[in-house]
């Protein structure tokens, strides 16, 4: 390239683009070095065209032409660079779902392992075999209040050959707001909740089952009506069943 040929506009745009090939870059670079109307070309586009320029540029009507026709011209390059956020958005989805899956998977567990946890539970008057009460294998445990929003006592009785538990107790808050929940848990920690049933402040739960001889703690708390799955309010009491 010779002093006495300038450069093309269309060629600056292209080199302040990244258009151009390493030779094309060099060409240009040494003919602005000399050229004091293609520098000043060049300076131009680059501040048009490159969008982190802090300069304010406002460009006359036959620039923004050009760039308009720059802009048609780039035209199919750009549709790819739109596909871009799309891509994004697909593997952002992945990732969600991914994710859900991964958090859901350890909830999932519990509701299984509850399923294949084997008793029946009886309420009160469906207690109908007191015989866990006074059988000398029976294992009996004092309910003691550790909350200061009641005053419970009572007592379970344990039996694993009976393979049968026994929860009475007494002193439990009458609540239109609250019911009270017993939570039966497992040494891995997983449980399951059942509501109890209230008669002038008193409850029996019998559960009956194999899971008997696994329980760890048994306890109660006070929870929104209709229980949670997860003990959420403050602890009535909390025995420990362990040998
Ligand atoms: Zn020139």
């Amino acid at each position: 390239m010779t002093f006495g040929q300038h450069i093309e506009e269309q060629q600056v745009i292209d080199y302040v683009l990244g258009n151009l090939s390493e030779q094309q870059e060099i060409n240009i670079t040494e003919h602005t070095e000399q050229c004091s109307k293609c520098q000043a070309m060049l300076a131009d586009w680059s501040q048009v065209l490159q969008p982190e320029s802090e300069i304010d540029v406002k460009p006359s009507p036959s620039l923004k032409e050009k760039i308009w026709e720059e802009k048609e011209r780039k035209q199919i390059p750009k549709q790819k660079i739109k596909r871009h956020p799309r891509l994004l958005w697909v593997m952002g989805s992945v990732a969600v779902l991914l994710f859900l899956l991964v958090e859901l998977l350890p909830k999932t567990t519990v509701p299984n392992y509850t399923a294949n946890s084997s008793f029946e539970v009886m309420h009160n008057g469906e207690i109908s075999d007191d015989s866990i009460q006074t059988n000398p294998q029976t294992k009996q445990l004092e309910i003691e209040s550790i909350a200061d929003f009641d005053d419970v006592s009572g007592d379970i009785w344990v039996n694993d050959r009976y393979e049968e538990l026994l929860v009475e107790v007494e002193g439990l808050l009458n609540r239109q707001d609250k019911d009270y929940q017993l939570w039966l848990i497992y040494p891995n920690n997983t449980m399951k909740g059942e509501l109890l049933s209230i008669e002038n402040g008193s409850s029996r739960v019998l559960i009956k089952g194999k899971d008997v001889s696994e329980f760890e703690l048994i306890k109660a708390s006070l929870e929104p009506v209709g229980g949670s799955k997860k003990p959420s309010g403050p602890d009535s009491f909390i025995v420990e069943l362990g040998d």
